[in-house]
């Protein structure tokens, strides 16, 4: 590179948009060349600020217990331009077989849940977005095809974003107020999109494990992250890929185990415990088997508050807000 280049890329790598926020674009640097104002806003961009760890949960609860399924099922095959009926049958799969028996043992162990729904996939099938809310649970943003928003321009991701809200609210007749990236995909924009759309939480970062108060470029936000983990998610040990080396690597009855330890040093803490699952994955029979011995292992300890998402965020915040 020039030196005239490098000041140019310099130039652009530190221009301050309209809002004071350092520009991302600075595609002719490598990181090792940027200087501090770039590395450190990257950072700063999007922090983990207060924690909104309550002193006592509702009821005099020893701990949260937050189930969510992200209700994929086609999308993130037609995501990636996989349109072969193979492929899409694997998602039709968790609409069609896994969500009814998910619902069933819901109901069976009282808990209410959060879905997390690709719009497309609302529209493909809106009474199952309904047969959600008519139980009793939530059903929240989840993109409008599972896209990735890191590849998108902030344009693109916000009316994806917008237009999924809209859309699931048309459907269900519930405005949605939280949102899960799709694949925890959490661009530099999300957070902005997200605040004006006043939504009240997200759930797709990892910076704690107890629920924390979002901070953009140094500003708390009021919005809530619920926190995830791919510990804490199905799909890292049980996803498979024909023609690639990709394969499941852990017996469902290992992660049954890995799930109540994580719940066990949550009750102990008295925190948060949040799952992910996602119907397509978690659905067959040998691991709905296990995903009903876990519930049946929570529901059975006393002081547990089963909470959908919205719940926590709203407790959370209400209690930090009287402080
Ligand atoms: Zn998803």
């Amino acid at each position: 590179m020039t030196d005239m280049a490098r000041g140019r890329a310099l130039a652009r790598s530190t221009a301050l948009s309209r809002k004071g926020r350092i520009s991302m674009t600075h595609s002719e640097q490598q990181p090792w060349e940027w200087d501090e104002r770039i590395w450190r806003g990257h950072v700063e961009r999007v922090r983990a600020g207060r924690s909104l760890a309550p002193k006592t949960w509702p009821g005099g609860a020893r701990c949260a217990v937050a189930v969510s399924f992200d209700s994929d099922h086609e999308t993130p095959a037609l995501r990636d331009g996989q349109t072969s009926p193979a492929k899409l049958a694997q998602g039709e799969y968790g609409a069609r077989v896994a969500v009814p028996k998910i619902l069933d043992m819901l109901e069976r162990h009282r808990i209410p849940a959060s879905f997390f729904m690709p719009a497309v996939c609302a529209l493909l099938r809106p009474q199952e977005a309904r047969s959600y809310t008519k139980a009793g649970h939530e059903l929240a943003i989840h993109g409008w095809i599972h896209e990735r928003n890191t590849q998108l321009g902030a344009e693109s991701e916000r009316e994806l974003q917008l237009r999924a809200a809209d859309t699931l609210e048309q459907i269900s007749g519930v405005r949605p107020v939280g949102i899960r990236t799709p694949s925890w995909d959490f661009s530099a924009h999300t957070l902005s999109i997200t605040r004006e759309m006043g939504l009240l939480y997200d759930s797709s970062l990892m910076a704690d494990d107890e629920p924390y108060e979002l901070v953009e470029d140094g500003e708390a936000t009021g919005v809530v992250e619920i926190p995830v983990e791919w510990i804490r998610d199905d799909a890292p040990y049980f996803m498979m890929e024909r023609f690639g080396s990709l394969r499941p690597y852990i017996a469902p009855r290992d992660v049954l185990r890995i799930w109540q330890d994580e719940f066990a040093a949550a009750y102990a803490a008295g925190g948060l415990f949040q799952l992910t699952l996602h119907p397509h994955i978690i659905g067959h029979r040998s691991r709905l088997t296990v995903l009903d011995e876990l519930l049946a292992h929570i529901a059975g300890h006393d002081g547990v508050w089963l909470a959908t998402h919205r719940d926590i965020a709203e407790y959370c915040r209400a209690q930090h807000d009287q402080n």
